[in-house]
């Protein structure tokens, strides 16, 4: 099969490795740009949320290069999430696109399902080569989120402007060439190496730390966040994720299929605040502000589409996290009509507070 994706961040180097190990084709969309997100506003309910809008565009691509399959996650809960495999799918077939549609979810008690959808994903391909094919997929993943956590760090340390980027990119594109766990390792040491090398060691600048909470897509996907952490790393800010894809997989995936998942952690973290899951990463955007804030951290950005309903919940709690803990924190909304302008001057207002406060109160 040809098979298309919609895009997050880098996780495109992973999965097109692991379309691979199971013997598919993978159809790669173009990075998401201002056509992307016109072709799929153009076809999607105008009040669906942003990353409904960039996916579908990313789909609509992908099907454009050739791909005849598409893969899509599906969810469960209160957010609108588990409906957009579905209408998605209906809107390519109304548009007259010949495609399979492979909705990926965790079973909910319906195994003969998910195993029909399994099948449909490996087809005929040898256990061997699919144990293989997981195995370097996922530790490309592993790699690729270690180097981007070590990027974070250097950019608002790096001796030249725009070196780390380039040089993480370049590493981005090594990783997807190459075939082995021990060139993958071969390379996180190569790579480790040049990004330090890009270090001011000189440098007195104080460095402001910020971590980011938020929807998933939104955080991760730079195309819909703006490049946010590129251009917090360019106001010499040090970005603290607290959302991982691999992390993710393992939570939401692994450990949830097997019954293992538990909010217990998040609830905890969260407590006199959220009581629980109130869809997408809602609960996580308050545990994490909240465990941020023990942390030396100078504030928090809180990212969202407009009209997502689980981090609007949040969004209402967050100023009393902020009161409580004594740290800033600055919500961001983004939708298709996001002004980078605009989008630049607060990212700077805030930055410039927090220094401030550093230098007050060192
Ligand atoms: S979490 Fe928010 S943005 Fe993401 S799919 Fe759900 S409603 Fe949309």
């Amino acid at each position: 099969m040809k098979v298309t994706f919609p895009h997050l961040g880098n996780a495109y180097i992973f999965i097109e490795s692991l379309l691979q190990g199971f013997g598919h084709e993978p159809i790669t969309p173009p990075q998401g740009t201002k056509r992307t997100l016109e072709w799929g506003s153009r076809h999607s309910p105008e009040e669906t949320c942003l990353p409904f809008k960039t996916i579908l565009g990313n789909m609509l691509e992908g099907v454009d290069l050739g791909a005849n399959s598409v893969y899509m996650i599906g969810g469960w809960g209160p957010c609108r999430l588990g409906y957009y495999a579905e209408i998605q799918r209906i809107i390519l077939q109304d548009l007259g696109k010949e495609i399979e549609f492979i909705t990926l979810e965790v079973p909910q008690g319906n195994y003969h399902l998910a195993w029909q959808r399994l099948q449909k994903i490996v087809g005929s391909t040898e256990v061997k080569k699919l144990v293989q094919g997981c195995q370097l997929s996922w530790a490309k993943l592993k790699v690729l989120e270690d180097i981007e956590a070590l990027a974070l760090q250097v950019r608002p340390r790096e001796k030249e402007a725009g070196s780390t980027s380039r040089c993480l990119q370049r590493q981005l594109q090594r990783l997807r060439q190459v075939d082995t766990i021990r060139s993958i390792q071969e390379l996180k040491a190569q790579a480790e190496e040049e990004l330090h090398d890009l270090v001011d060691t000189s440098s007195r600048t104080e460095v402001v730390r910020i971590g980011i909470v938020g929807e998933i897509y939104t955080v991760i996907e730079p195309f819909v966040n703006l490049q946010l952490e590129e251009r917090l790393g360019y106001l010499g800010v040090e970005v603290v994720r607290t959302i991982s894809l691999k992390h993710w997989i393992e939570e939401h995936i692994f450990k949830n299929a097997l019954g293992l998942y538990s909010l217990r952690p998040l609830k905890r973290s969260a407590s006199g605040y959220l009581r629980g899951f109130v869809g997408g990463h809602g609960l996580e955007s308050v545990a994490h502000s909240v465990d941020l804030a023990q942390k030396d951290l100078a504030g928090i950005i809180h990212i969202f589409p407009l009209s997502c309903m689980p981090e609007i919940i949040a969004q209402g709690i967050l100023p009393q996290v902020s009161e409580d803990k004594n740290i800033p924190i600055l919500s961001l909304v983004v939708d298709e009509h996001a002004a980078e302008t605009g989008f630049q001057t607060r990212l700077e207002a805030f930055v410039d507070l927090l220094q401030r406060r550093m230098r007050i109160c060192p």
